[in-house]
């Protein structure tokens, strides 16, 4: 019934109706933006950040609401990405955040894709790409300057020739000049502060040779999120927008709230015998007579096996704790006393605590790692279910 977005590409797939999916709800995403934009300093703009799938809630419809709830421009990681947006006509200025290889750049002036410099040689081959096209206009490119981070990003002695090469040639445009913070999510803001005055350092060694870039960026989720010093012309906000915070110690604005929940539903209702093991390795042993159900979803789905006797998914709003291991596609949870359970009943694997499930954030605590990499992790087999006006529509995912 439902029409779902394919997770490895946002476009139109057909729902098979598996119980296990994903419900991206796209009321709170688009909560979550206009919620960042009433706290962003007058003028400054917002770039949704969709890579990796849009953190694995689905690229396409979530850019689309995105932009439709007031953020002027979209990043991503690799062209490839920036492709299945163009393809499923999403027309809004898409930066590519990162470093591409030269061989891309033809690829990416083709796409309208606004490259990140850092290096003579990236820019090289986009003037070359540029000078081979019939392109309408220059393209335009952000020239990134590494102010600490250690990793994308010219020194700032180089971003500045690099700018000045930059703006000297007719074939692009100079259109940004980007930063990115390397500690903006510890309580300690010293390291975050110094970047940003090495970045302002840098824009004034720029002003100096009459060089003004329209787009200045630094901010990602935690910054936004902590200051408004750090908000220059445009912020670019990928995990806060998803209604997960970039770290414990970052609060979200008021009234965000996570977007995606991973649902399935019960298999099989086994009883269990004293004497029983469950699962591969018979890691699980049975005590006392109860009753397990099992549920759909194993790694193989992205959910971490390193939960294996430790997590939980909510039943009934309780909690079922995993009994033994995760296997690649099923799980097995023990049903709390008391609990009526029948097969096709709703297991929320992922979700909110009131309904026995834990959060993302629970989930990456158990699994030692951080709420981005549980999203992101969610495999291309679960198919992603668009959630608007409190329902799920089964046309948005197809348009
Ligand atoms: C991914 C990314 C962001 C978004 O970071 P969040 O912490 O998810 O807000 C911002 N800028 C760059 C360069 C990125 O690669």
């Amino acid at each position: 019934m439902t029409a779902v977005a394919s997770a490895a590409t946002g476009a139109p797939a057909q729902a098979t109706g598996r119980a296990t999916r994903a419900v991206v709800d796209l009321d709170a995403y688009a909560g979550n933006v206009r919620a960042m934009r009433r706290l962003l300093s007058p003028g400054t703009e917002l770039l949704a950040v969709v890579k990796a799938n849009a953190y694995g809630h689905g690229a396409v419809p979530v850019a689309r609401a995105a932009v439709s709830a007031g953020a002027t421009r979209l990043g991503v990681a690799t062209v490839g990405e920036g492709a299945v947006l163009r393809r499923n006509g999403i027309a809004a200025p898409i930066l590519l955040l990162g470093p591409i290889d030269r061989g891309e750049a033809r690829t990416a002036l083709k796409l309208d894709l606004e490259p990140t410099v850092a290096t003579d040689d990236l820019l090289e081959a986009v003037l070359d790409a540029a000078r081979s096209l019939p392109l309408a206009r220059p393209p335009g490119v952000h020239v990134k300057v590494d102010t600490g981070m250690r990793r994308y990003g010219a020194d700032p002695e180089a971003a500045v020739a690099l700018a000045w090469r930059t703006a000297d040639d007719p074939m692009v445009t100079l259109l940004g000049c980007s930063t990115h913070f390397a500690a903006a999510d510890e309580p300690d803001e010293r390291f975050t502060r110094q970047q940003a005055e090495r970045f302002d350092r840098v824009l004034s060694r720029l002003a100096e040779v009459g060089l003004a870039p329209r787009l200045v960026h630094a901010a990602n989720s935690a910054a936004a999120l902590r200051s408004r010093r750090y908000d220059y012309d445009l912020v670019r906000m990928g995990i806060a927008l998803y209604g997960l915070r970039p770290s414990p110690k970052i609060d979200l604005a008021a009234g965000m709230r996570p977007v995606l929940s991973l649902r399935s539903r019960v298999a099989r209702v086994i009883e269990l015998s004293p004497g029983d093991t469950v699962g591969y390795g018979r890691t699980h042993r049975v005590d006392r007579p109860g009753r397990a159900a099992l549920v759909p979803i194993g790694y193989g789905d992205g959910y971490a096996r390193a939960l294996s006797g430790r997590g939980w998914m909510g039943i009934g709003g309780r909690k079922a704790p995993i009994l033994g291991r995760v296997s690649m596609d099923q799980t097995v949870v023990g049903v709390p006393d008391g609990l009526d359970v029948e097969v096709g009943d709703e297991v929320v694997v992922l979700g909110r605590a009131e309904d026995g499930a834990p959060t993302v954030e629970a989930l990456a605590m158990l699994t030692g790692t951080i709420a981005y990499e549980v999203v992101t992790a969610i495999a291309a087999r679960v198919e992603r279910h668009v959630q608007r006006d409190g329902r799920i529509d089964p046309d948005l995912g197809s348009v």
